[in-house]
């Protein structure tokens, strides 16, 4: 039996039910055909929890709900997309390898939902920590804050969110990555906010120098050996230019700790992403810079993944 979306009450969509289906028929079935359908699909090769996620993102039907329909497959599935339209999705992952979030077009981070198209970097979990982070550094909200290679611009819609009334710069190299940005900013309400600019690191930046009291990045930082045996999906697919960061990984790192010293206002808290074992190096090269107050921060799986410091008070 087939319904279009959203009328069907009887279906099992999670707490806020199945999410919009942008006109697409949806379809109802029963928990044992899907299940069917769903090792059918992993036959051909994937991972499971990749096939979740696109069921979850794209068919609407949450991980909470799928769990239930293992326990009781005689219950009725609501999939807000037809199955054959999921496994067209698949199978062009399994074939070309192109990441899922760039097939659906869209990625869960923190609690947004960002677009992602090819060219961009798909916003990662490791970097979610990174706004709680920033936060806890200053003890009132920033006069002015800058994202430096802000991609999607989701580190930059995060702080936007958490000091509304604080203007910020969002700087990118990639014109792509800037459209992207808008796009995302204005999706979440705060494009009045942030302002995005192109150029590299704190260039585009000279006219807030020394005024900016709180400078966050997620540069490219995997170095070029290790970026060559990525998994294809994301060496052939995702932005090198976001990700390469050159022989040793801290080629950007180092662009960008070098302009704090000058960018950041007089105690203000510079902020970076890097690799899971650079942070003795990125430590050292804080230090090295003249910044202060140096540490080093878990992500949220304990790995030592960021770095902060700030510009001394009195220079
Ligand atoms: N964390 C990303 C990864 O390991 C890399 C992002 C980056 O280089 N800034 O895939």
């Amino acid at each position: 039996m087939r319904k279009t979306l959203p009328t069907a009450a009887d279906a099992d969509g999670g707490p806020q039910g199945p999410p919009p289906s942008d006109g697409v028929p949806g379809e109802l079935l029963a928990g044992r055909e899907l299940l069917a359908w769903r090792r059918r699909c992993l036959a051909s090769g994937g991972r499971a929890a990749d096939l979740d996620w696109l069921l979850d993102l794209a068919g609407g039907l949450p991980w909470p709900t799928l769990q239930r329909v293992h326990l009781d497959p005689t219950k009725q599935v609501q999939l807000t997309r037809q199955r054959s339209a999921l496994e067209a999705l698949w199978r062009c992952h399994l074939e070309t390898s192109k990441p899922l979030q760039y097939l659906v077009g869209r990625c869960p981070w923190r609690d947004l939902e960002l677009q992602v198209a090819p060219g961009v970097l798909i916003p990662r979990q490791e970097t979610e920590l990174l706004v709680e982070l920033a936060r806890d550094r200053l003890a009132c909200p920033p006069a002015r804050w800058a994202d430096l290679g802000t991609g999607s611009g989701c580190l930059a819609i995060a702080l936007a969110r958490l000091w509304p009334g604080v203007q910020g710069l969002a700087v990118d190299l990639s014109p792509l990555a800037l459209a992207q940005a808008e796009r995302n900013l204005q999706a979440a309400g705060v494009g009045e906010q942030v302002q995005l600019i192109q150029g590299s690191w704190w260039q585009p930046l000279r006219s807030s120098w020394g005024r900016l009291e709180l400078v966050v990045a997620n540069p490219p930082y995997i170095p070029t050996a290790v970026w060559a045996g990525l998994e294809s999906g994301v060496r052939e697919h995702e932005p090198v230019l976001a990700l390469d960061g050159g022989a040793d990984g801290l080629e950007a790192i180092r662009q960008v700790v070098a302009g704090a010293a000058q960018g950041l206002a007089p105690g203000g808290w510079l902020l970076l992403e890097h690799h899971h074992d650079q942070s003795p190096a990125v430590q050292e090269l804080l230090t090295l810079a003249g910044l202060v107050e140096t540490s080093a921060h878990r992500d949220l799986e304990g790995t030592w993944r960021f770095a902060s410091a700030r510009r001394g008070r009195r220079e």
